[in-house]
């Protein structure tokens, strides 16, 4: 899997603090320079300002202003299971890699059963993998070996079906069908910082599946290196508070 940041608006963090002082100010924020529109906030500097200010938005639950600044993500390689779980949010916006214009026709069996078309879940190949819901936690050498064994060869011969039915005239949204759930797809997918840690909220915490939490913990690195002053105060105050979007 992997995750990258495409699109994001510039200057996040000061946009954010703009719309807040906006709605104490009797001037208009537009014609007010940053330094002014910070001034009657704590701090020294103005990245000592953003942070009272930013904390105290987050403390008090007025995550209005966290909606107008917008990033745009590229997720590569997710099962079409943790595509299901994303695209639940209603407020992201999605784009997902269509299996109906999107022949899978080149990718060797061979190759599935390493990895490539289909996620492997760690389940399928750490014996010692403790899942929810799991049947049972006692599993032998043999076990292990032929849950793994079980898991590469059907996956590849779903695609292996897959590909003869393309073949024999199947059009790819029909044929898909047959594919399993765990088959890769790339997203792109947009949404303001509130909704970002709306989604952190609820995905990467413990009982949230091990996909969707390691996509969010991705997520999260780089909206740290885009807003570092809220997902700073986010790691250190809030994440793990489930669906918190307001007091
Ligand atoms: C661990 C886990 C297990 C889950 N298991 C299941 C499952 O078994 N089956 C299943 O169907 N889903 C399951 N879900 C999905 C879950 O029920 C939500 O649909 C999903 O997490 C989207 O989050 P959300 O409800 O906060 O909505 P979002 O779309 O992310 O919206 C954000 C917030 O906006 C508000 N909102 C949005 N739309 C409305 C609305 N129409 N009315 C009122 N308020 C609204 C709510 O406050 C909501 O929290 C699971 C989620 C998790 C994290």
């Amino acid at each position: 899997m992997e995750v990258t940041l495409l699109e994001a608006t510039s200057e996040p963090e000061r946009l954010v603090c703009q719309a807040a002082r906006n709605d104490y100010m009797s001037e208009f924020v537009a014609d007010t320079p940053f330094e002014e529109v910070m001034a009657d906030v704590d701090g020294d500097t103005p990245r000592e300002r953003t942070e009272t200010l930013i904390a105290q938005l987050m403390d008090h639950g007025h995550f209005g202003p966290f909606e107008h600044p917008q990033a745009t993500f590229a997720v590569e390689g997710v099962s079409r299971s943790c595509m299901a779980q994303l695209t639940r949010h209603r407020h992201v916006s999605f784009d997902v890699q269509s299996m109906r214009y999107v022949a899978f026709d080149d990718v060797d069996p061979a190759d599935v059963r390493e990895g490539a078309m289909v996620v492997v879940p760690p389940s399928a190949t750490d014996p010692d993998w403790v899942g929810r819901n799991q049947r049972t936690a006692d599993v032998d050498e043999a076990d292990a070996q032929r849950r793994e064994e079980l898991f590469r060869e059907t996956v590849a011969d779903a695609v292996e079906s897959y590909q003869e039915l393309l073949d024999l005239g199947m059009p790819p949204e029909d044929a898909r069908f047959v594919l399993p759930i765990g088959t890769k797809v790339n997203i792109v997918m947009s949404m303001n910082v509130r909704m970002l840690m709306h989604v952190a909220d609820m995905r990467a915490a413990a009982d949230a599946q091990w996909e969707i939490r390691e996509m969010t913990e991705k997520l999260l690195d780089l909206a740290a290196e885009w807003c570092p002053v809220t997902f700073d105060y986010y790691e250190r105050e809030m994440k793990g508070r489930k669906n918190r979007l307001a007091p």
